[in-house]
């Protein structure tokens, strides 16, 4: 698609949207931290929102088995990047599995239920925007942090 001016929280509500189902089955409080003066970035409105959608699909299939299962949404501004946190109270990601999560086709969920792509794929369109991604995962704590710069 074509870059345009995206409004990153307009994405998010509209990716929950589409997830609305999931995440009331799952009985998942969602925690939203929106920063007010985003501004918006420069992006393919369909990508970021895949890379949504991927981020919070993960975690609500994290949460399947949490007590008091909670998603957390984070926005920033950090310099010329604008930074949003995918953070669940999940098991996390085991330690022996952390540098597999990225690449295609690697999955722990059960045929059918995954195809191992999400993340091969938000890497991807981080990479194509000039964007980063990181994760820190402990158990009880998973967090994905992707940044757009807002200019690309
Ligand atoms: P899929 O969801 O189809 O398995 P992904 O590329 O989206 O493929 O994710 C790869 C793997 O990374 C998952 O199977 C899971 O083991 C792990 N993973 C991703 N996100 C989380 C998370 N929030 N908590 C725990 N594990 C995760
Ligand atoms: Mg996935």
């Amino acid at each position: 698609g074509d870059k345009v001016f995206a409004d990153i929280r307009t994405g998010i509500t509209n990716t929950m949207t589409m997830l609305n189902y999931k995440i009331k089955k799952g009985n998942i409080t969602v925690i939203e931290e929106f920063d007010e003066n985003l501004p918006p970035v420069k992006a393919m409105i369909g990508e970021l929102n895949q890379v949504w959608t991927n981020l919070i699909d993960n975690a609500t299939d994290a949460l399947e088995n949490t007590e008091n299962p909670q998603l957390t949404l984070k926005t920033r501004q950090d310099r010329e990047f604008v930074c949003v946190s995918v953070i669940d109270n999940g098991p996390g990601i085991p330690d022996d599995i952390k540098n597999k999560i990225f690449d295609p086709f690697f999955t722990t969920k059960k045929i059918g239920q995954g195809t191992g792509l999400g993340l091969d794929v938000v890497t991807r369109i981080v990479k194509q925007h000039k964007g980063t991604i990181s994760v820190t995962s402990e158990p009880g704590r998973t967090e994905f942090v992707v940044c757009f710069p807002i200019n690309a």
